[in-house]
């Protein structure tokens, strides 16, 4: 096993992959910036360390001062999460320099897949199906003219480097294809400090579907089925599910086959995923790999019942794959909200502030990972993610029925959550048919919450009545109306509500 681990990452996956170590025994670090001095994974590890600052730059993208921190600390290896520097091959080389092992593919691996040119072409050559395109040179804009008419309108404008939704523009009609690759291009500049742009043909209303993979030093890749995470805003997924509503075991077998495909043609090692968009005549297309653990990688704990962290941990320390193709299942039905510091009736603003209230649904089948606490200050420095909400049962109806249950009885006050938002999305009756796609929310006009003052009003009085009894309140006909028995917990006396 791994001597000991330093988790360059903050908030729920930061405590995520604490919890994981702590588990099997390794010795953890963690790094924290100015603002997380107080934060709950911080206070989770067996040593923290400070990451001078509070911006993202000076702090968790601090490359440089990561490396240090590993190496004095001692660390064999470093655990990246996601975002920040997960996807990030320069850090990946530093690491290899100094010694000390990325948890995730190599530094190249993770360079070519950065590119989604390079990936396109590496699948293509591997027989995976990729998205029809155009990669020539957009500046002669005469010759991108022609082949956006080659491909046919309406098509995307797409940067080579991009990531979380960036750097991407639709384009319908030739009139604005100029325009769209000037836009494109200065995003991706100014996300990435890469302004390459390609073309693709824009597929309408698809759905994304992606695969869990996994690979060994040994040369051995598995997949962990599939992740359906269509409903998205601004090309950011909000709820992930598994199994997909659309696939059947043969689309599921031949999509799987492609994942394990693209894995072993890039000697891939460790956790990825391999996403794809799935059209409305079921073709399925690569769209890219992600070289890192995803967001949403609970919702295929919960269906293969597999801890993905674990296995990482396993696979860095040079083991075997710690499971055969043959022997993985998927069980049940798995769901995940993504429970975000933010505002839909305001434009989802993001919503900063102390969390004043914190009360976390438990329960069978239901998990909550969670970065925060009661008392945790959002600040605007980082993702407004908080936690993220799954769910698992025997189907897809019983898992959005306990979605629903779970999303009424997670309670943040303090700060606005999209909480309302997502249990009114998730009682939608497209949703409940599985007609999903990545345009759901433009085409479904999701009521944001009840105003606001109101709704925490109700929160705060529903959280009293249900989880606050009182000895005296026993005594009384209860809230399920006159005559009706007190709890049978109330006669044990005061020391039971202690
Ligand atoms: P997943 O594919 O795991 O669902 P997302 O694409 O939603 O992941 O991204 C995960 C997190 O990483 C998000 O907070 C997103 O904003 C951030 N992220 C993704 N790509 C980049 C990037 N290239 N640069 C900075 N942050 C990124
Ligand atoms: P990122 O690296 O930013 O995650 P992706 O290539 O994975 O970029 O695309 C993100 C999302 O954008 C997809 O989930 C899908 O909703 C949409 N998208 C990407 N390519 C296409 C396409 N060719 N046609 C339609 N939608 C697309
Ligand atoms: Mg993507």
């Amino acid at each position: 096993m791994l001597r000991k681990v330093l988790v360059a990452n903050r908030g729920e996956i930061a405590v995520r992959v604490l919890q994981s170590l702590r588990e099997v025994g390794i010795p953890s670090v963690a790094v924290y910036s100015d603002p997380d001095r107080q934060a709950l994974h911080a206070r989770l590890a067996d040593e923290s360390h400070r990451l001078e600052g509070a911006s993202a730059a000076e702090t968790y993208l601090n490359a440089d001062r990561l490396v240090e921190v590993a190496r004095e600390c001692g660390a064999e290896a470093v655990h990246p999460g996601y975002g920040f520097l997960s996807e990030n091959a320069e850090f990946a080389a530093k690491l290899e320099a100094a010694g000390i092992r990325l948890i995730g593919p190599s530094s190249q691996v993770i360079a070519a897949m950065g590119d989604k040119v390079t990936a396109k072409q590496v699948m293509e050559e591997a027989g995976v199906p990729v998205v029809p395109g155009w990669t020539g040179d957009v500046s002669a804009l005469a010759e991108a003219r022609r082949a956006a008419e080659g491909l046919g309108y309406p098509i995307l404008v797409k940067a080579a480097a991009g990531g979380g939704g960036r750097g991407m523009r639709r384009v319908d009609t030739p009139a604005g294809l100029e325009a769209a690759i000037a836009d494109a291009r200065s995003e991706a500049e100014k996300s990435f400090g890469d302004g390459r742009v390609f073309l693709e043909k824009y597929l309408e209303r698809p759905r994304h579907v992606e695969v869990q993979i996994f690979g060994d030093r040994h040369g051995a890749a598995v997949h962990l089925f599939e992740r359906e995470c269509s409903v998205q805003r601004r090309h950011q997924k909000i709820i992930e599910e598994s199994p997909s509503p659309a696939l059947d075991p043969d689309l599921r077998a031949r999509m799987g086959e492609a994942a394990v495909r693209a894995a072993q043609a890039l000697g891939y090692e460790n956790a990825g995923t391999v996403e794809f968009i799935l059209d409305a005549q079921r073709n399925f297309y690569f769209l890219e790999v992600n070289t890192r653990l995803q967001v949403e990688h609970p919702v295929t704990e919960l269906v293969t019942g597999l801890d993905l962290v674990r296995a990482q941990f396993a696979i860095a320390a040079g083991q075997p794959l710690p499971f055969r193709q043959e022997e993985l299942k998927q069980e049940g039905h798995a769901l995940e909200c993504r429970v975000y510091a933010e505002d839909p009736s305001r434009g989802y603003l993001p919503s900063t502030g102390r969390i004043q209230v914190y009360r976390a649904p438990a329960g069978p089948g239901i998990r909550v990972d969670s970065g925060v606490e009661e008392g945790s200050e959002v600040t605007i420095h980082y993702d407004p993610l908080l936690a993220k909400l799954i769910v698992w049962a025997e189907d897809r109806p019983s898992a959005l029925a306990r979605m629903d249950l779970a999303l009424s009885r997670f309670v943040i006050l303090g700060v606005r959550t999209n909480i309302p938002f997502l249990r009114n999305l998730i009682r939608h009756p497209s949703f409940a048919t599985g007609d999903l796609h990545t345009h759901f929310l433009d085409e479904h006009a999701i009521a944001p919450a009840p105003p606001g003052v109101l709704q925490e009003a109700l929160l705060v009085a529903g959280w009293a009545a249900t989880e606050r009894p009182t000895v005296a309140a026993g005594n009384r006909p209860s809230r399920s109306g006159a005559g009706a028995r007190p709890s049978p917990w109330l006669e044990a006396g005061n020391w039971r509500l202690a």
